[in-house]
Parts: C-alpha cells; structure tokens; sequence
C-alpha cells in the first residue's frame, strides 16, 4: 500500500503523513459552539474529519481523535469584547447557559448521527477545563508573553513576534495584519497591541458564566481551550490539528502561539502544536456564501424536513453526507436542489450496486474469463486507495465506483452459465467494496429510505379507503363489518379511534 499525502496548511504542500510516534496518531478538531443548531458548515467540518479517522483507522493507525465543545469564551462576532454566544442565547430562552449548551450540544449529535458521523474518542467541554486553562495562562505570563490589563489578561502578540514570528500558518504578517487598524486602540482599550488575544476576560456585572481566578472572577478567551485541551489528551506536540478554513486566522494562530508561548523552553521539535494542519473548505448556497444575515442559511434539521422556502423537498443525512463525499474537502461545494437531487440518484445508482453484488453467485459455474471485467474489479480496491492516498480525495473515490457498477450489473444480469470473472478475485472485490462503502466512505444504502417512504404513500392510501368503507358500515348500522375491520387492524398492530372527524388510525 502506498504512503498517504496529505495537504498541511502550514507548509502549503502536499507531504507524506509521517505520525509522530506510529502506530498511534493524535487528531484534534475544533468542534462547535454550541448555541444554536447545527448547519452545512458543521456537517463538512465534521464529515472531514470523520472520512480522516476512518481512513486512519483503516490503513492500521490507532487513532485517539479528541473535538472538544465550546460552552464559554466564544462571544458575538470572535471578538475579544462584548456578550458570549451561548449567554445571549441563554438570556433570550430565559435559559441557563449549560441548559443552552446541553440542548444544542445533543441537537449537533442528533444531527451528525444522520449523516452517520462517528463520535470522536474524546469529546472535552471548555468548562470542564476551566482550572487547566487557568495554569497556562499563569504560564504564558511567567514566560513573559502575556500581560494583565484591568483584571483580564491579554497574550502580548508583538512579543511573541520578535521571538517567534506571529502568522506562520495564515501566512500573514504582522504588520500587514494590522495595517489601518492602530485606531481600534484609541479610547483607552486594555490592549498594548490591536493583535493582542484575550487569554483570560473579566466577567462584568451581568455575566453569568466566571470563574475565580488569581485575575479576579472572570471567563477564558475562546482560543486558549484548544490549547489547553488538546495538549491535556494529546501531548505538548501531536500529529493532525483541524477545522474549517475560517478558523485558520486568528483562531489556529493563535492557538499555535499560546502552545509555543507555554513551552518557549522545550525543544523546537515540540513547538507549533500539531506537526501537520488540515483545513475544509467552505459551502456556498446557489454560488452566495451561507449566512443569516443573507437569510440563506438552513440548518440541518430545515434540510431534513424540507422545511425552508429554499427546498424543493426534504433531504436525508445520508443524502448530504453523499453529496458532500463528491467533492474534494478543500474545494468549495454549491448546495443547491438541483445538485441535491442528482446525487441522491447517484447514491440510488451505488445501493442497487451494492445489492446487485450481494445477489451474485458465482458457486459451481465454470468459468470464461472476460478480462475487462477482470482487470476493473481486480484494481479496484487499489485505485481507491490510490486516491484516498492523494490527500482523502473522496469524488475521486466515487468516481471509480461509478466505473465499476456496469460490471458489477452485467455480472449480476448473466444468472447463470459461465461466469466471468475468477471467483477468488470476484470475492475479494466484494469484500472490498463493503469496506469501501461501509466502513470507509460511511455511506449507507439509501433504498430502505426512499423505499419506505413510498410505502407509507401506500400505507396511507390504503387507510383512507378502510377509512371509507368502515364508515359506510357504520352509517348502515352494519356493526359486525366495522368491528370486524377494527379487530383485523388491531390484530396487524393498527390502533384505531373513531372521532366525528373520521377515523383516526396508528401503526404501534
Ligand atoms: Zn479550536
């Protein structure tokens, strides 16, 4: 098998994955701030990273994958002042802040188990970290690249620079960063340096969510939990750091500088925090940028209702995951119906595949080797490595899965007779194509789905006219008809209630 390539946003090129200490290797992840309910942007992020893990796994790696949760520190806007995310929702819901953070922590899981997303291994919370973050903020202050400001404190960026140089992995620089934005200082701001980071903020009067600290009671900035958290389950320096690509600046940078700022006096092989920096791209609705201040932004429940008057119809998580696997994960993706409801056939297309294999039987048939078919399903396994080896690239993927259904159709259309593949190599085909499917793209074959709704159309169909023919028994006082229809639908586990409306009906 050969080696995995992968993009790392810090150096800007493809590298060969070499982990740190194999077989074993760490992946962090940013996950969400959990104050409203989860969209396409946290199903790509998420999906990603679930297609790295599996993959990881696959190839033999044992993978501790930790995605921690943002309940405090994340406030409106990424800015260094102003009200937290999860206490302004808190306050509109008459909410206590954990209650908000527990309500849309379950929801974001609710939702990603539809699109058959894997929980990490770890799942840490800001909060649960509060005292850990607390002991690095000491830390980057005994070290000389923080300071205290009005009893918040503050990570001294421009200091950081002349020792480190600020902006490796944005490529930005300090200057440039900066250019134009001296004046945000003016008024008496608490910070030496317009780049400067919260590390640790004073709570005001209102804030619910503070913690006593030798600042006095107040909260932690939003960058330091990843700091803090991924270097508590995966070392001071670990292999994989990811998260979408609107997290790159200032979020990842500074995470990097408040790891180098902790750990100024270890080795340089230990700084810069993860050795290799994965980023996905980002989604656009109908080629606009998703937000909802452009009152485009659909959440992933409006998506599985059809609930939204930008939907056609109702798609189902296995659908989005589908859809979203046909594009690389450092290219931008366009959701749109159109796109939506072409790969929901294509997913049809590989599910019938996927049952037409299964119902193959080459047992006791001789054999008359066609060599095209031969040569497809023997490369197959090896062809989608080879491109899940070029960085997870998932549409190359599927592409070779469509090259291989006609194969798979016409073995599966000669019933009997010769058939015409070697039955070793035809077995292991099918052994692959499971893993593929199964176990590495996380895909789930959608026909139960779509063919269970067609059901209940029929279902329902046929109750309506029950429905009919009982309530003319009735109005003929024909008694023993309509009790015989309620006791043959109760005996199929059908309730029914009769309400001057009609008759009212339930499966269970
Ligand atoms: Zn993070």
């Amino acid at each position: 098998m050969k080696s995995l390539v992968v993009y790392n946003t810090l150096s800007r090129k493809k590298e060969i994955f070499e982990p740190l200490n194999p077989p074993f290797v760490g992946l962090y992840v940013c996950g969400p701030t959990v104050y409203g309910d989860p969209h396409l942007g946290h199903a790509r992020s998420a999906l990603t990273f679930d297609i790295v893990f599996r993959y990881l796994k696959h190839k033999g790696f044992r993978v501790r994958y930790v995605r921690n949760i943002t309940d405090v520190g994340h406030l409106v806007g990424d800015a260094d002042e102003g009200e937290s995310k999860v206490e302004k929702k808190a306050r509109l819901e008459k909410l206590e802040p954990m209650e908000v953070a527990q309500h849309y922590f379950n929801n974001y899981i609710e939702c990603l188990n539809a699109l058959n997303i894997l929980r990490p291994s770890i799942e840490p919370r800001a909060t649960g970290h509060i005292i850990e973050q607390i002991e690095a903020v000491e830390k980057i202050l005994q070290n000389g690249y923080a300071y205290e400001s009005n009893g918040s404190v503050y990570f001294d960026v421009e200091k950081y620079d002349k020792d480190f140089g600020y902006g490796e992995l944005s490529g930005r620089d300090l200057e440039n960063m900066m250019a134009g934005s001296r004046e945000d200082l003016e008024g008496g701001s608490e910070k030496k340096h317009p780049a400067d980071f919260a590390l640790w903020k004073k709570a005001d009067p209102t804030h619910i969510m503070r913690w006593n600290s030798p600042w006095g009671e107040g909260f932690p900035g939003w960058h330091l939990e990843c700091t803090v958290m991924s270097t508590k389950y995966l070392g001071t320096k670990y292999d994989i750091h990811g998260g979408g690509m609107d997290l790159i600046f200032p979020h990842h940078e500074a995470e990097i500088a408040q790891s180098n700022a902790c750990n100024c006096n270890a080795p340089k092989e230990l700084h810069g925090e993860a050795k290799y920096w994965f980023h996905n791209n980002m989604i656009t609705l109908n080629g606009q940028k998703m937000g909802k201040s452009l009152g485009n932004a659909i959440d992933l429940y409006q998506f599985f209702s059809g609930d939204h008057p930008l939907l056609e119809k109702s798609y189902t998580g296995m659908n989005i995951r589908f859809f979203m696997l046909q594009a690389h994960y450092r290219s931008t993706l366009d959701f749109s119906n159109e796109a939506l409801q072409a790969s929901e056939k294509g997913l049809k297309r590989i599910s019938d595949g996927l049952q037409r294999l299964d119902e193959i039987n080459p047992d006791g048939r001789p054999l008359a080797v066609n060599t095209d078919f031969e040569e497809n399903i023997s490369t197959f396994m090896a062809d989608c490595e080879a491109q899940l080896n070029d960085d997870f690239h998932t549409a190359k993927t599927i592409a070779r899965i469509f090259e291989v259904l006609p194969v798979i159709n016409q073995l599966h259309a000669q019933k009997s007779g010769p058939f015409a593949v070697n039955p070793d190599t035809f077995n292991q085909f099918k052994a692959d194509f499971h893993t593929l499917f199964t176990d590495i793209l996380g895909l789930q074959a959608e026909e139960s789905a779509a063919g269970s709704s067609q059901q209940n159309e029929t279902l329902a169909g046929l109750m309506d006219l029950i429905g009919e023919l009982r309530a003319t028994a009735r109005q003929e006082k024909n008694w023993g008809v309509s009790d015989k229809i309620r006791d043959k639908l109760n005996e199929l586990n059908i309730e029914v209630k009769d309400t001057p409306e009609g008759m009212e009906w339930k499966v269970g």
